[in-house]
């Protein structure tokens, strides 16, 4: 069997499409949706990750602004900001690119977003309504896996999902997701002693792990969907995922690949909170 591709960048455009429509509706009525996006410090892939959310918005007719700080920008300074941002009623949507320089404590940074413009959908308030199943912003990552799995028309009711991984932006979030979708859930993480014993069981595997191969096609049940979230490089120094693409292909349903699939989507959830965000005025 050779698996067919979730294509992230096809299905990306789609909703991106949707987003501009939305955005242009909101704007004749006087609001135009704006990102405002704090970046700090010199992080070369934060700095690649901001400009691609920037001109994203752009591109879907949402305002957006960057602000850049230098790594000496104390937390003081940084809460200041985003108190003054939480106050913009032309912004809707905060975004702090993480990491940040140590010196600064990520969760207080976080924790300081008003949770109506949480956009991440990293603040305890979002994740405390995703864990009850009320409204809030979903993570923009484990939202496009979901959007992924819908747009092949995958019903997950009674289905056995494998989550590899177990952060607070990723692996959690997706089995939170999962769950309320009715799956049957498993998380797997480093101190799980036999990940494959469990991904055999899976009619659909998310890794999210940032470690190059820790799904081969051994690990996988004929038939399986499987999502691909992680982003390494490979020995040239080209973006891969954390799946072996060309072994697990022969043997799964669906695969997302990498780059092209789960990157391309966080970026549109991103776009499609913000828009919620704005709506909800
Ligand atoms: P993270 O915070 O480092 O979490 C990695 C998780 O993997 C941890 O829960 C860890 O377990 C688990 N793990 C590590 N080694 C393992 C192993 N051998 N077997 C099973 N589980 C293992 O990373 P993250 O932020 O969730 O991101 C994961 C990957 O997704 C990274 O490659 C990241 O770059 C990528 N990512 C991509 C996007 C996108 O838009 N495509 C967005 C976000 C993240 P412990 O908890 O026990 O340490």
């Amino acid at each position: 069997m050779t698996a067919q591709l979730i294509d992230g960048n096809a299905l990306s455009k789609q909703l991106r499409a949707e987003v501009a429509v939305r955005a242009a509706k909101l704007t004749e009525r006087g609001i135009t949706p704006g990102l405002a996006v704090i970046l700090v410090g010199e992080n070369p892939a934060s700095q690649v990750y901001v400009r691609n959310k920037v001109k994203a918005c752009q591109d879907a007719g949402l305002h957006s602004v960057l602000e850049k700080y230098p790594a000496t920008l104390t937390e003081a300074e940084l809460l200041a900001r985003v108190e003054a941002l939480n106050n913009d009623p032309s912004i809707h949507g905060i975004l702090v690119q993480l990491p940040l320089p140590k010196h600064i404590d990520d969760h207080k940074v976080i924790e300081s977003i008003s949770p109506l413009k949480d956009v991440d959908g990293f603040h305890v308030a979002s994740a405390g309504a995703l864990m009850v199943g009320e409204p809030g912003f979903k993570a923009c990552t484990p939202y496009g896996c979901m959007k992924m799995l819908e747009s092949i028309g995958y019903d997950l009711r009674g289905k056995h999902a494998v989550v590899i991984g177990r952060s607070n932006i990723v692996g959690k979030p997706m089995a939170l997701m999962l769950l309320q979708s009715s799956a049957t859930v498993t998380v797997c993480h480093s101190a799980t002693p036999d990940l494959a014993y469990h991904t055999r069981q899976a009619d659909v595997v998310v890794a999210a792990v940032g470690k190059r191969n820790v799904l081969t096609a051994d690990m996988v049940k004929p038939g399986a969907v499987v999502i691909d979230v992680g982003m390494n490089r490979d020995d040239e120094g080209k973006l891969c995922g954390d799946v072996d693409f060309a072994g697990v292909k022969e043997v799964a349903s669906w695969i997302t690949p990498v780059p092209g699939g789960v990157g391309p989507m966080t970026i549109t959830m991103l776009l499609v909170n913000t828009i919620e965000a704005a709506e909800r005025l």
